[in-house]
């Protein structure tokens, strides 16, 4: 099996490889859903209004709807006296007649009577219930809340590709929506590979390890949006893992794999994909060389991730992620990129992009990064990874960093505060 990889396919930057991955993949079809369900969904079509809001003019302070006319000369010391005839509290849909030198009651969010034209704030009267004593005349039109001020009926109220948070819900449930039309959260159907594999928590016997790579990616799958499906580990058995993507199939948008993609005896998931017409081959990034994309019998995407757990999460990060994100209709899927100082030196292969996991920090310089392993980038060390926020990209033809040199980093987390030692 060895060198099968080298002559079989040419090698593609990272760029190149996730540029071929989003040109194969469309959008998801748009869904309606409850507008309980649409949060962190994109918004599929332009969103249009229904009524008008607010809906009816309404009381913007609790306190007094008067004729103005009534009460022009009103001050602390020429107060005006005027008769309150009704009571108007938020959800009535009374409308009090008011004729000269009377007044109603009314609440904030209550509608506004016809024959009233101003609000008098309850703090400018006596508060009085039978009578009240204005002490300071409304400016024309006080505290009234238009019909339609915030929106009119059938204007945009949320733009097609809107990425929905808990105020774009409000924004479409005051403007008269009950559903919205959203790209679906892509499943993704979850499988690692190898005979090694324990479930967490596990006793560990010799030469066993605990699954961290698909605890790893439901965790990145449900942050990036998408919703996990779960088959665990299969071992490294041609028929299991045929039968497991064939069992999955219908029930997924998206397959990714980890682990059995390199050059080893025992690569499952090669074995198994590539005579389909999967592409497998380097690309030329550290860690995460070898991957793979393509399509499953039914026309699911497969992404072959390798197996070590910090090249899945650049993988993720570098390919899957995007795609996810693309499926759901948002147009940027690129994460954060911030101009950083590096803090100390590191070396980086020739030839390849170093995606090297880091801890980002602000300081009274600027940011600043260093690598989160102080061991370097070994695709193994799965507990440093924990410690980083952010990914140092060092491009292919760099080969060493050096402390005080620029360098491009893409955030994951939240940067650290402080002044690095
Ligand atoms: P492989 O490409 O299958 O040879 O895997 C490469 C390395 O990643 C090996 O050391 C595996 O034990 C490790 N590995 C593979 N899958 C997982 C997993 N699901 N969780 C943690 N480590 C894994
Ligand atoms: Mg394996």
């Amino acid at each position: 099996m060895a060198g099968v990889a080298a002559h079989s396919s040419p090698s593609l930057s990272v760029d190149e490889h996730l540029a071929r991955i989003l040109e194969a993949l469309e959008p998801l079809e748009p869904v309606a859903v409850p507008i309980a369900d649409a949060l962190g969904r994109t918004l599929a079509v332009d969103t249009f209004a229904r009524v008008d809001v607010p809906s009816f003019d309404n009381s913007a302070m609790d306190g007094y709807a008067v004729r103005r006319s009534d009460v022009l000369g009103a001050t602390a010391d020429a107060a005006v006296q005027l008769r309150v005839v009704g009571d108007v509290p938020a959800g009535s849909g009374s409308n009090p007649p008011l004729e000269a030198g009377q007044a109603a009651r009314i609440m904030t969010g209550a509608p506004m009577p016809d024959d009233a034209d101003s609000i008098v704030p309850v703090e400018s009267t006596d508060a009085g219930t039978t009578t009240v004593t204005i002490l300071q005349a409304p400016e024309p039109s006080a505290f009234i809340r238009r019909v339609g001020s915030d929106i009119r009926q059938g204007q945009l109220v949320l733009p097609a590709g809107r990425t929905l948070r808990a105020t774009d819900l409000a924004a479409a449930t005051a403007a008269g929506l009950a559903e919205l039309v959203v790209r679906p959260a892509p499943r993704v159907g979850i499988l690692s590979t190898g005979d090694e594999l324990r479930m967490p928590g596990e006793t560990l016997e010799r030469g066993q390890i605990h699954d961290s790579n698909s605890v790893l990616l439901a965790a990145a799958v449900t942050e990036a949006g998408g919703m996990p499906v779960l088959f665990g580990a299969v071992p490294d058995d041609n028929d299991l893992l045929y039968e497991s993507f064939e069992r999955m199939a219908d029930r997924v948008d998206v397959f990714v794999t980890s682990g059995g993609v390199s050059v080893g005896a025992f690569d499952v998931v090669k074995a198994v994909l590539q005579p389909l017409g999967v592409w497998f081959g380097p690309v030329r990034m550290q860690p995460g060389k070898p991957q793979g994309f393509g399509r499953w019998l039914d026309g699911t995407p497969v992404f072959t991730l390798p197996g070590n757990p910090v090249s899945v999460f650049v993988s993720f990060e570098a390919f899957v992620r995007p795609a996810l994100l693309a499926l759901q209709g948002r147009t940027e899927t690129r994460r954060t990129l911030v101009h950083a100082t590096a803090g100390s030196s590191w070396s980086s292969p020739a030839g390849r992009a170093q995606y090297m996991p880091a801890v980002l920090s602000e300081t009274s310089a600027g940011p600043v990064v260093v690598p989160a392993s102080p061991g370097g980038s070994g695709s193994h060390l799965v507990t440093s990874l924990a410690r980083a926020n952010a990914l140092a990209i060092v491009p292919e033809d760099v080969t060493s960093v050096h402390e005080g040199q620029a360098v491009d980093v893409l955030l994951f987390g939240v940067p650290e505060s402080g002044d690095h030692a």
